[in-house]
C-alpha cells in the first residue's frame, strides 16, 4: 500500500510558504490507518519498548494504538499548562517565536526503554526538546518514530545519535 498517496498536501497552511502534510485523509481510511500502525508495530516489535512518549496532538493518535499493540505504556507530552501533576518543562525555538512542552516528572522510571513518536519530522526541533526531557528523567531512548519525514529539512541530523525511523519520506 502506498501510504504517501493518503497524505494530503495543503499549500500555505498555517502560513504562506508552508506545505502542510495533512494526515486526516490517512486516518479516516480504515485500511491506511491500520497499515500505518501495523508497519510501526513491525519496526519496533523486537525492541523491548517499555514506554511510548507521544507528542501532542497527532503523536497521541499514532502513539496510543502503537503502545496498545506493543503492549507497553503511553506517556503524553503536552503543551504548557495541560498536565495536572508536577511537570518538567522545556522551551524551544520555533521558526517564529518559541513553544513550551511539558511531561509529568514521575512519567518515566530511570532506565526504562522509551520510544518517542510523532506524526511528522520537519526540522527536528520539537522532537529534540522531547529527547532532552526524556533523558533528563532518566529514560533510555531506543528510537524516535514518525509516519512522515520531510527529508530536505534534515531533522534526522538534529536528532543524532538517536535512531530515527519513518514510514514515508517526502
Ligand atoms: P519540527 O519541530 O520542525 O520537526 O516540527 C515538527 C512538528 O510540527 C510536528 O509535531 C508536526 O506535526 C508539525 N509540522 C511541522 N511541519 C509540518 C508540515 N509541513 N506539515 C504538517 N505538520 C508539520
Amino acid at each position: 500500500m502506498d501510504l504517501a498517496s493518503y497524505i494530503r498536501n495543503i499549500p500555505d497552511f498555517p502560513r504562506p510558504g508552508i506545505q502542510f502534510k495533512d494526515i486526516t485523509t490517512l486516518l479516516k481510511d480504515r485500511d491506511a490507518f491500520r497499515e500505518t500502525i501495523d508497519r510501526l508495530v513491525e519496526l519496533f516489535r523486537n525492541q523491548n519498548v517499555e514506554l511510548i512518549v507521544g507528542i501532542e496532538a497527532r503523536g497521541f493518535i499514532i502513539g496510543a494504538p502503537l503502545a496498545y499493540h506493543l503492549g507497553c505504556g503511553f506517556v503524553p507530552v503536552r503543551k504548557k499548562g495541560k498536565l495536572p501533576a508536577a511537570t518538567l518543562a522545556k522551551t524551544y525555538d520555533l521558526e517564529y517565536g518559541s513553544a513550551t512542552l511539558e511531561i509529568h516528572r514521575d512519567a518515566i522510571q530511570r532506565g526504562q526503554r522509551v520510544l518517542i513518536v510523532d506524526d511528522l519530522l520537519a526540522t527536528g526541533g520539537t522532537t529534540k526538546a522531547v529527547c532532552e526531557m526524556v533523558e533528563e528523567l532518566g529514560g533510555n531512548i531506543v528510537g524516535v518514530g514518525f509516519v512522515i519525514e520531510l527529508e530536505a529539512l534534515k531533522g534526522r541530523e538534529k536528532l543524532t545519535p538517536h535512531r530515527v525511523y519513518s514510514l514515508v519520506r517526502l
